[in-house]
């Protein structure tokens, strides 16, 4: 085991290979408090990439409603009750990362879902207060809050799925960071899906070969957003490229809200792979919940993002989100404009930071009609 620095938990932890930092690394931003649950962004995937046999059960992307939505059934509840306690020290994480708390033998403290475990994806979920007659659901009751997790590939800095892989078929790519799997070398031990805290490979019987979210890498190369993104309803995600901590720019839009503003946090932070999908936490939530799922920044994060409409700077750039199918590394506001921007400063999009609001009136007398929506 090599000794690696993840910023994510304050300090140096144990991995298998030695730090080994892309040229530039892939990340992501979803704005949890916008996602209505409509799922367009798993459909374009899935019609993009797994529509194949053998990949029937696959979601690359998926959205659940937490508390008690997973794919596949349980994915992190089962492993927090493996883990055991989870300290915190500040933004130091106390507790022990899934490397460092691997049994004898492994590289990786893991569990391998059963083909039962994925047989129900967001299924009645957001059924909150009453049970539903002979429907296969969950027959308790929600709490009074529920939202909704999009989940992808973090293609992580330490990821657990490379470290675990027997064959060295896994590979992080030095120009972007994105993990991908070698499909001439995997001999589908799966390893990886056992290693995988978030469960996103996923074996395929018909190749005998797992697979995974490729974060769209022949659009990357073009300088546009992956599929999920560019589909999105809810316009709640931003693609782009994150630098460490100490190296982060304030013009690039992904830095700044996680570096510099602090608002979007990694999924479990704790189990030490240092994902590079990162969440601005829903609001509404209870905050014990949020902390264990996002780590201790939840509420400084919620903060900042309750007092966004008097903050020009980060309300402009969450009225970036969704606006264009290329991926921004810059950003720049101007006044009440604000716009993404290549890296050589050229403009690729502008929008208001607040849209124009025109009031007609209700009966339109020129036209003799009646409105209905008026705004
Ligand atoms: S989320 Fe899982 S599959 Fe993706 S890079 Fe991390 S460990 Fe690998
Ligand atoms: S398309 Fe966007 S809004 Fe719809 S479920 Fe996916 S992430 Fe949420």
């Amino acid at each position: 085991m090599a000794r690696v620095f993840n910023w994510q938990i304050g300090r140096e932890m144990s991995y298998w290979y030695p730090e080994a930092r892309p040229k530039k690394q892939f990340a992501a931003i979803f704005d949890t408090n916008k996602c209505i649950a409509c799922q367009t962004c798993t459909l374009a995937c899935k019609t993009t990439w797994t529509s194949g046999r053998g990949q029937e059960y696959m979601l690359w992307n998926n959205v659940e409603t937490k508390p008690y939505g997973f794919y596949p059934l349980g994915w992190d509840v089962r492993l927090m009750e493996k883990l055991g306690a989870q300290r915190w020290d500040g933004s130091r994480y106390e507790g022990r990362t899934l490397f460092e708390a691997a049994e004898a033998g492994e590289r990786v403290l893991g569990w391998r879902p059963e083909e039962i475990d994925y047989a129900h994806p967001n299924v009645g979920e957001d059924d909150c207060t009453k049970t539903i007659d002979k429907g296969a659901h969950y027959h308790g009751f929600h709490e009074a809050w529920f939202y909704y997790l999009a989940r992808i590939c973090n293609h992580c800095t330490y990821p657990a799925c490379l470290s675990s892989c027997p064959r060295a078929s896994i590979y992080k790519r030095p120009e972007d960071g994105i993990v991908l799997i070698d499909q001439g070398r995997c001999r589908g031990y799966q390893e990886c899906i056992k290693a995988c805290p978030y469960k996103k490979t996923f074996f395929n019987p018909m190749t005998g070969t797992s697979e995974k979210c490729i974060a769209c890498y022949p659009k990357i190369e073009q300088g546009l957003q992956p599929q999920c993104f560019v589909n999105c309803i809810g316009k709640i995600r931003m693609a782009g490229f994150i630098s460490t901590p100490d190296q982060a720019r304030p013009d690039n839009p992904i830095d700044y809200l996680v570096h510099i503003r602090k608002v979007a946090l990694p999924l479990y932070p704790q189990l030490g792979l240092e994902p590079n999908v990162y969440y601005i936490p829903p609001r509404h939530v209870p905050r014990p919940y949020l902390a264990q799922m996002f780590g201790p920044g939840v509420d400084q994060a919620i903060a900042a993002c309750n007092k966004s409409a008097d903050d020009p700077d980060l309300s402009a750039l969450l009225a970036l989100f969704g606006s264009t199918e290329w991926v921004m590394p810059r950003w720049k506001r101007v006044g009440d404009t604000v716009m993404g921007l290549r890296e050589d400063g050229r403009e690729l999009v502008r929008v208001p930071v607040r849209e124009p609001v025109w009031i007609l009136k209700a009966l339109d007398q020129a036209r003799g009609v009646s409105r209905m929506n008026i705004t």
